[in-house]
């Protein structure tokens, strides 16, 4: 059972790089940081490939076109009510919708 000991502060320095990084990228230390001490590193490269979401999904307004957040209840145009009660699939905007 030797050595097993030492082998905490670099899965602690791991498990820590891959949380910062995670961190950075806007998600949370806490799961990158237990990515990277599981994964032995791995989760490091894991979190620098993560890819950012930020991004709100979006859909055109059927009044006028303007392409508005769907989180966004008015459209920031025209001013009509946007109800987005169907279901937020991942299609793309039509771009023959707008105009
Ligand atoms: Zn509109």
């Amino acid at each position: 059972m030797g050595g097993g000991i030492e082998l905490i502060p670099i899965v602690f320095f791991l498990g820590l790089s891959a949380g910062i990084i995670g961190k950075i990228k806007g998600s949370s230390f806490l799961l990158w940081f237990l990515i990277g001490a599981v994964t032995l590193g791995l989760g490091i490269f894991a979190a620098l490939l993560y890819r950012v979401e930020r991004n709100e999904p979006v859909a055109a307004c059927p009044i006028c076109g303007n392409t508005v957040a769907m989180s966004t209840q008015v459209c920031t145009r025209c001013g009509e009510d946007l109800d987005w009660s169907f279901e937020e699939d991942e299609e793309e905007i039509e771009p023959s919708e707008v105009r």
